[in-house]
């Protein structure tokens, strides 16, 4: 994006391209509230969009000509490609994403950037080089230590987490260090990969969303967690309510987005006595919650945003 940004600067004042984009929107959901909003917005500009589900697409790799296939044909070239990746079928969305890549499409998150935000422990580990807060956290393998794994983030009460949970399912409170040793044990029984972490007890059972799109926050909400419930996840009955974030917050979700390469990202944070803190970076972020919290047009400010990755690099198709 920074690239595409100079370049267009660099170019001489042209009419803005009026030409309509063929988009592709990658998805298992077709008819969920984020689908359903961004082939509306992306229809309302003009462009022709087209759903096309993830799983099915294959592809011949090693031509001159790469393709994407599908239902025993070769897709045409897209323009742009907006991928929303569910977490079930990373590796091979990122495959497609690749090759959609290499054929010329314009992909509004990249393939990397999507695994990098995936990979919760390379996330980690990637935000913390650029000095941006998060919760101690500790990693482990096959940890044979769980007293000293649990020391590392400062004793109870802590979170645990498996990593290939989402929505707050695999997402535990251990309120004194007894409980956190056998959950550590029960967890190491199952050989799942997990984590502990630092529980954040001012952050009192919300956490705000921040919604980037191309290094700049469009809207935000905060998330409260029911009653007697610490997980602010909507999925776990949690309530979204607008918020206006701080400079600070602004600033750490617009760096956290940037360092992992993504353009439209979103950011969750955690609201502590010394300032926001990153929870996750979500590379395919849900968009109902926010548009009704925010009462924005986010898909909108998507397609608005494609048409500004696409344009400047395909001067050489347009019609002035
Ligand atoms: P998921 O990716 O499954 O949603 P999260 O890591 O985002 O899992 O955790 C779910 C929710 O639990 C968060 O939205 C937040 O409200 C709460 N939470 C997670 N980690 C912490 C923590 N370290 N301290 C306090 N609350 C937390
Ligand atoms: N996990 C996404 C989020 O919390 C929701 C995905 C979706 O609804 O498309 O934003």
């Amino acid at each position: 994006p920074e690239l595409s940004y100079k370049l267009y600067k660099g170019l001489p004042k042209k009419k803005p391209v009026k030409r309509p984009l063929r988009i592709a929107l990658l998805t298992r959901e077709p008819n969920n509230y984020s689908s359903r909003r961004l082939v509306e917005a992306a229809r309302k500009r003009g462009h022709v969009i087209e759903t096309i589900d993830t799983a099915r697409c294959y592809m011949q790799i090693g031509t001159l000509d790469p393709q994407v296939h599908y239902d025993g044909q070769a897709l045409p070239r897209y323009d742009a490609v907006i991928p929303r990746i569910g977490a079930k079928i990373t590796d091979y969305g990122m495959a497609v994403l690749r090759q959609f890549s290499n054929t010329g499409a314009v992909c509004l998150n990249e393939a990397g950037a999507i695994g990098r935000s995936r990979d919760k422990l390379l996330a980690q580990q990637l935000l913390a080089r650029a000095k941006i807060a998060m919760p101690v956290t500790a990693f482990a393998h096959s940890p044979k230590d769980t007293k000293d794994l649990i020391g590392l983030v400062d004793g109870a009460p802590v979170v645990l987490k498996l990593l290939t949970s989402t929505q707050g399912r695999g997402v535990v409170l251990a309120e004194t260090r007894k409980a956190a040793e056998s959950l550590v044990d029960a967890f190491r029984g199952l050989d799942a990969n997990f984590l502990v972490q630092e529980f954040v007890e001012e952050a009192a059972g919300a956490d705000v969303r921040a919604f980037v799109i191309g290094n700049k926050v469009v809207g935000a909400m905060k998330r409260q967690a029911q009653k007697g419930e610490f997980r602010s996840n909507l999925h776990r009955g949690g309530t979204a309510s607008s918020v206006r974030l701080t400079a600070d917050e602004r600033e750490t979700a617009r760096a956290a987005a940037k360092v992992l390469g993504l353009s439209v990202a979103g950011v969750d944070l955690l609201q502590t006595r010394d300032g926001p803190k990153v929870l996750e970076v979500n590379s395919s972020p849900g968009l109902e919650g926010i548009e009704n919290a925010s009462g924005k047009d986010i898909a909108g400010q998507i397609i608005e945003h494609l048409e500004r990755q696409v344009r400047p690099l395909s001067s050489d198709r347009e019609t002035t």
